[in-house]
């Protein structure tokens, strides 16, 4: 495993990024690197993190269905590149420039998938109240013009 420490963070610039480099071995796949890195300033906090196999493949879909729960257990290993989709819960993750890589099991990608889901009701909730707010303070202003400046 490789460590480099005081890289310049991407977000915010400053010299607290550290990069990890690590190889794995996984049987019936091959060897993959994974990439992984993560800025130390707690204001920041990016982290992002890939993973690349040794022998590049050719794209290919994989379907598994979870069938008990020893099927939770099945490792995975996802690239930023790829895309996951759970069509039961109308959820996928695409790759894109934030996308993640990394190497977990069918559990491991439920759990990401449930944080997801987490963030993104806040998210709304936070824009429900906000909207809540403006909603109440729109009678406020009219009472008040009513009752202090109406023209007699
Ligand atoms: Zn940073």
């Amino acid at each position: 495993m490789d460590t480099l420490s005081g890289e310049t963070c991407p977000v915010c610039l400053k010299k607290t990024l550290t990069l990890v480099e690590d190889e794995k071995d996984i049987p019936y796949f091959g060897k993959i690197y994974i990439f992984s890195m993560q800025c130390t300033d707690k204001e920041c906090d990016f982290k992002q993190a890939d993973v690349e196999a040794e022998e590049a493949k050719d794209p290919l879909r994989i379907t598994f269905t979870i069938e008990s729960e020893k099927d939770l257990n099945v490792r995975v290993i996802k690239s930023g590149a790829a895309t996951i989709s759970i069509p039961q819960l109308k959820m996928s993750v695409e790759p894109g420039a934030v996308a993640d890589g990394y190497v977990s099991n069918i559990e491991g990608v439920i759990h990401r998938f449930e944080e997801i889901l987490k963030q993104e009701r806040e998210v709304q909730q936070a824009r429900a109240s906000a909207l809540h707010c403006q909603v109440r303070e729109v009678p406020g202003k009219e009472v008040q013009a009513l009752e202090g400046k109406r023209p007699r």
